[in-house]
């Protein structure tokens, strides 16, 4: 006779999560949205024994494909959310257009994190530029427009050059045109059908860097160290993190920002702040991701826990420790270009080639077709030495026909 006693971490006690105290069955994570960010999650839950459903509609998704349960509707069907509630001792979410009401309803049966309110924000950049200022963080000048006064409202404020961007779904820099004159910013508001949409100043961006904290229910906060990112074509394309690459000052400034930004919304869960850093030194807040960030994936390698880790624990309700870097690191984002060659054939990337090079460590999300801008997987590079990492990562990127940084 055994008795009746998890053996999985569960964190009796915790608010919400009773049904974490005592099972024998093992206890399943849920998670919305089934991309490569869910996939991560469930290897790191499954990695600590628990068990796993993800909803998603995709019947190939990259998450749903590694999961022990993947619940094929859409976000938003009632039958879905009943039975992902049903199976799951706490909910989370892997991508920010999840309908906030979905986890308004998933919330009134199970802990979700990070909660609707939250989510909501993130998913309206009127929204989230107005938590930013309620903050005290300071962001871009920018007006919002949904209608044609305040289109031209928007023109007497000295925000051109400028980029429109539609309020909602944004991502990869999609749904965003850049606009240099009053006829321009006419001619991108039709093409975006009018749309509710922001107008924000361009700024002279001297670099990026983002932030990636954990805070759990209790309020607990840590966090890791701030990513320096270099962004193409408004996509993600290479993260660095090792002593030296920010300055101390900016580093702090970022770090108090974002726990101010999560602080703000009560935030339970993993949350990314990203910033820009300007000719001049200063620093806005540019927007806030409600989940793991691909930022962050350096620390799958490169540090004691990983952000999935951290999202698992705080969805678990289990203790937060300071995450530590054990190695410098830089993250090459894989795209479907580079499945490409000049002429537009597919071919394969030369792995053989790249995984000869010490420290490096390959991730890829199981996607089954390569097509351009879309992301694929990610390289991390660790080493002994700084110099070593950006030696290998830049002869791993001239392997892949990946632009120098
Ligand atoms: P994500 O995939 O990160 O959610 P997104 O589609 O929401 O991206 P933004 O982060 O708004 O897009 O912009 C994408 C990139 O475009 C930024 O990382 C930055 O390089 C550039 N960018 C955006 N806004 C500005 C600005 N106001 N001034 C200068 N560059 C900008
Ligand atoms: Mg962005």
């Amino acid at each position: 006779m055994t008795n009746s006693v998890s053996f999985l971490p569960g964190a009796s006690g915790t608010s919400g999560a009773g049904s974490f105290a005592s099972s024998s069955e093992p206890l399943t994570l849920g998670v919305m949205g089934g991309g490569q960010l869910g996939r991560m999650f469930v290897h790191a839950a499954q990695t600590m024994g628990y068990f796993t459903a993800v909803l998603d509609p995709d019947a190939q998704s990259p998450a749903g494909r590694v999961s022990h349960k993947h619940i094929q509707t859409d976000y938003t069907d009632p039958s879905g959310l009943k039975e992902l509630a049903a199976c799951s001792a706490a909910i989370t979410t892997e991508f920010e257009n999840v309908p906030a009401p979905a986890l308004r309803e998933l919330a009134k049966l199970r802990p979700v994190s990070p909660g609707a309110d939250a989510v909501a924000i993130a998913q309206e950049r009127a929204a989230e530029k107005a938590h930013f200022v309620k903050c005290g963080v300071p962001c871009a000048p920018y007006a919002v427009i949904e209608s044609a006064v305040q289109l031209e409202d928007a023109l007497s404020k000295d925000l051109l050059p400028g980029i429109l961007k539609t309020a909602r779904m944004g991502y990869d820099g999609k749904g965003q045109v850049r606009v240099k004159d009053a006829a321009a910013l006419h001619a991108a508001w039709q093409d975006l059908k009018q749309v509710p949409c922001v107008l924000e100043k361009m700024l002279p961006l001297s670099f990026e860097c983002s932030v990636i904290l954990a805070r759990g229910r209790d309020g607990q906060m840590v966090n890791f160290p701030v990513q320096r990112n270099l962004h193409r074509e408004g996509i993600l394309a290479v993260t660095e993190v090792y002593e030296g690459h920010l300055p101390a000052a900016l580093q702090e400034q970022a770090v108090a920002a974002a726990r101010s930004i999560a602080e703000g919304v009560n935030y339970a869960g993993v949350l990314c702040v990203e910033f820009f850093v300007l000719k001049d030194g200063s620093m806005v807040v540019n927007e806030m991701a409600p989940r793991p960030h691909n930022s962050g994936h350096y620390t799958l390698d490169a540090c004691d826990q990983s952000q999935f880790d951290l999202q698992v624990r705080t969805l678990a309700g289990l203790p937060l420790t300071q995450p530590r870097q054990h190695s410098p690191a830089i993250m090459l984002n894989l795209l479907g270009d580079i499945w490409f060659d000049g002429n537009s054939a597919m071919r394969l990337p030369d792995w053989s080639a790249v995984l000869a090079l010490p420290g490096t460590h390959l991730h890829l999300y199981g996607k089954t077709e390569a097509r351009r801008a879309r992301k694929m997987g990610h390289l991390n590079v660790t080493g002994a030495s700084v110099k070593e990492v950006r030696d290998v990562a830049l002869k791993a990127a001239a392997i892949l026909g990946i632009e120098a940084f």
